[in-house]
């Protein structure tokens, strides 16, 4: 992973708060990431609306001008799903032979289980760009790419 790409899998954790808080959508099916080009793909069930869209923007560029801590820590599989349920999960599923598990928590905005790398302040990420939405119906999924701006 580039230095960029640590910025932007940071981002991801960052978008996904914003889509979580505007569009109430909470199951992750996917996240890609290059260079300083980020894709998230969540389960939802319409296409959303432009001024949704902009909403999400400027979350997730709120949160990065806040320079929020972006926490890691190890717990217990069973402790962590105990403490958090299972918003620290994606759809996609963790091998079950994993008893412990990495969190990453953006306090009062995210948390998840994920392995990656992260930059330590949402300051760090910098801005970022959406690039619009595109839903497929078929599978329910929404797709939100977005570009580091900075
Ligand atoms: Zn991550």
């Amino acid at each position: 992973m580039s230095a960029d790409e640590v910025r932007t899998h940071t981002a991801v954790h960052v978008v996904k708060g914003a889509v979580q808080k505007v569009l109430g959508a909470k199951w992750t099916a996917s996240v890609y990431v290059s260079e300083r080009h980020g894709r998230l793909t969540v389960q939802f069930d319409r296409k959303p609306e432009p001024e949704e869209l902009e909403r999400v923007e400027a979350e997730a560029n709120a949160k990065v001008d806040e320079g929020a801590e972006v926490l890691e820590f190890e717990m217990d599989k069973e402790e962590a799903e105990g403490h958090f349920g299972d918003s620290i999960y994606d759809l996609f599923p963790v091998p079950a032979s994993v008893t412990r598990l990495k969190i990453v928590r953006i306090p009062e905005w995210n948390i998840n289980c994920c392995n990656e790398r992260h930059v330590e302040s949402t300051s760090q990420v910098g801005r970022v760009r959406l690039g619009g939405g595109r839903f497929r119906n078929s599978k329910r999924e929404l797709e939100v790419e977005f570009d580091l701006v900075d």
